[in-house]
């Protein structure tokens, strides 16, 4: 099954059915450190709460105001670890804790681009990979890696950044030919029915299950000139500095478009 999640990493707010909810004393895992706990487990109809696989760890966020403290992934199910019980057939307001999420996709994708770039420009394969909360790391397969290769590395993946390269999801079938391009790195088994396959530009394609970003910079969208105008036309009533922010693009930007609609 393909999450909501995994359908729009964007979306912070869902509504959907509570299906199931059975007491657990299944521990919390966080960025790789067990705890025990006694609470329940809840299985909704759909969830933008993405549950831990592929080496992305689970977020955490809310359903009404009930705490979700971990998600896992059970078969085509997300499971939903909360310390108390909700009612099967409910509609229930999922929230998602974006700082945290946020940080997941930006490091994810970041360890998409810098494997990438490692493999294909200097020959050196990713083994594993960890994200964690203060530190993430890519582990190569060799024992030697030079400053130069380093520097050169930081410096390839800082210019595709800066050129903001988009990052698109494809979702495809088992036996579909384009995955003999991608490879997989981690993805949980249960994933094998419907593949996504991330591609950053036409640097790289890889499946995987995690969320990420829309293009390298981390910015939610680009903008067109085109599309700025528009959105200028229609929200007149925003200070140039709010529409700089909302559209993420530089007041000299947006001055610009509305020099051109004078
Ligand atoms: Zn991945």
């Amino acid at each position: 099954m393909v999450f909501k999640c995994q359908e729009d990493s964007f979306l912070t707010t869902f509504t959907s059915k509570v299906l199931r909810c059975s007491v657990t004393n299944e521990p919390i895992v966080e960025y790789g450190k067990a705890a025990d706990f006694n609470g329940y487990e809840v299985v909704l109809e759909n969830t933008i709460l993405f549950p831990a696989g592929g080496g992305q760890p689970h977020d955490i966020g809310w359903l009404n105001d009930v705490e979700v403290l971990q998600v896992l992934r059970r078969g085509p199910e997300a499971v939903h670890f909360t310390n108390k019980p909700l009612e099967v057939g409910t509609e229930v307001t999922q929230k998602l804790n974006w700082d945290r999420r946020f940080d997941h996709m930006q490091q994810h994708s970041g360890q998409h681009l810098l494997s990438a770039i490692l493999e294909k420009e200097h020959n050196l394969s990713t083994t594993s990979w960890w994200l964690g909360a203060d530190e993430s790391y890519v582990e190569l397969d060799t024992i030697k890696i030079s400053d130069g290769i380093i520097k050169t590395v930081e410096q390839r993946c800082n210019e595709l950044i800066r050129k903001a390269i988009a990052v698109n999801v494809k979702i495809c079938k088992k036996e579909d030919p384009v995955l003999d391009e991608a490879h997989t790195r981690g993805l949980p088994k249960d994933c094998v029915e419907t593949i996504r396959v991330i591609c950053i530009g036409d640097i790289d394609e890889n499946m995987c299950c995690g969320t990420h970003v829309s293009n390298l910079s981390g910015r939610p969208k680009i903008y067109e000139d085109a599309e700025v105008e528009e959105l200028l036309e229609k929200d007149s009533s925003q200070s140039q500095k709010e529409l700089a922010l909302t559209l993420e693009v530089t007041q000299q930007a947006v001055l610009s478009c509305l020099k051109l609609l004078e």
